[in-house]
């Protein structure tokens, strides 16, 4: 081909091109102008069509945080000493290696070595399961108002996503909604037991029931709050082959900053899983942090008592102004502030306190996460300043 040619030829491409990533982003969600650009490559339509999540991640330090359900206390001190102890130069230079983390662990899951997965956080555990079990336009079921990651990876993934709504009155858990919408064709069901930011939950009998009607789909009942409400569905992995139980280290354990969790399911199942994550996403100081942890179950038998009695004060101070609120099986409480609920979040936040802006899921509702009884006592404070 001539030199003319082929310039003529590569022209008509880029023009294709150019038609092609001009007109992609005005169908779909709007997307940063380098996306557009001549030389840059066209996402999948999946991630064009989602709609972007960018939760709060900066100028939270000094502030008394009841914006994340964190542990309002932090970790462990024993964490941080073990980290110290076990730390070393050579140690960092050398890939993650999970052996004794994993064999701890399952020690205090009471489950087989097998029948866990490491995890970088909780997302980490939903994204492998949906990158195992979720094919482009397979169907999945969540519910809303949930954690926003089940949504987030199903929707990567291609996959066709239906929400069940939390009963309205007092959102509690829409069971038999949720069963209605389960089919045969269903590829994963995700529940948060209790739910964020609702602070409902399910039952047992409950789940039992999902996991029968569910029985082509992966489910996986993420337990982020167990510590705080102490139902959980992980005995029943060895009875049940489509359940998968997930738990966290961000909450109670204080450790968000590490991304560490696990995921739990029979071993079949997470021999797949494992397949499908990278091999090294846990790195050494999490899986090192999490053996000291577990370690000391009283520091964590602690807060979670704190937290409840501050929950009842919350309650108390709650009732005190007039204010509607869900009573919570979590570390965290969902308020009604009506037409003030952004306000309401701005003025405590300049006044040093953050809470979560939940009305544009719930009408006119803030979360707030307990604390300890000191800190709750704050918030009160400068809220009944406000009110
Ligand atoms: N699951 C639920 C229900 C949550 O509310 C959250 C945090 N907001 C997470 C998981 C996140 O867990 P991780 O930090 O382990 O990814």
């Amino acid at each position: 081909m001539g030199y003319a040619a082929s310039l003529r030829q590569s022209l008509r491409w880029r023009g294709q091109r150019v038609w092609r990533r001009t007109r992609a982003p005005r169908r779909y969600e709007p997307v940063p102008e380098t996306a557009i650009s001549l030389n840059a490559p066209k996402p999948r339509e999946a991630v064009q069509r989602m709609a972007p999540y960018s939760p709060p991640t900066g100028g939270r330090a000094g502030k008394l945080r009841l914006d994340f359900n964190e542990n309002t206390v932090g970790c462990s001190p024993r964490v941080i000493e073990y980290l110290k102890e076990k730390l070393s130069v050579g140690e960092l230079a050398i890939y993650p290696e999970y052996l004794d983390t994993r064999r701890e662990l399952a020690e205090f899951f009471r489950v087989a070595t097998t029948e866990l997965l490491l995890t970088n956080g909780t997302d980490e555990a939903i994204q492998v399961l949906v990158n195992t079990y979720v094919d482009d336009d397979d169907h999945v079921v969540v519910l809303r108002p949930s954690y926003a990651m089940y949504r987030f990876y199903a929707e990567v993934a291609g996959a066709s996503v239906q929400e069940i709504d939390y009963r309205r009155d007092d959102l509690s858990f829409p069971l038999e909604e949720l069963l209605d919408a389960i089919q045969p064709s269903t590829r994963a069901v995700a529940i948060a037991n209790p739910n964020n930011p609702t602070g409902t939950g399910t039952t047992l009998a409950g789940i039992e029931r999902i996991l029968k009607k569910a029985a082509n789909a992966a489910v996986l009942i993420d337990e982020a709050y167990f510590e705080f409400s102490g139902v959980t569905a992980l005995k029943l992995i060895e009875t049940t082959p489509n359940l998968f139980v997930s738990r966290t280290f961000s909450k109670v354990y204080g450790m968000a900053a590490m991304r560490f969790g696990c995921l739990f399911s029979q071993s079949a199942n997470i021999a797949w899983l494992h397949k499908a994550q990278s091999p090294y996403s846990v790195n050494t100081l999490a899986a090192i942090a999490a053996r000291a942890a577990i370690r000391d179950r009283e520091y964590v038998e602690n807060f979670v008592r704190e937290v409840l009695a501050a929950r009842e004060l919350v309650y108390v101070g709650f009732r005190k102004l007039g204010i509607r609120y869900y009573p919570s099986q979590a570390n965290f409480v969902l308020f009604e502030a009506g037409e003030r609920a952004i306000p309401i979040r701005d003025e405590l936040r300049n006044r040093g306190v953050l809470v979560r802006d939940r009305s544009y899921e719930i009408r006119g509702c803030v979360r707030v996460t307990i604390g300890t009884r000191q800190q709750m006592e704050r918030f009160l404070t400068e809220l009944e300043r406000l009110w």
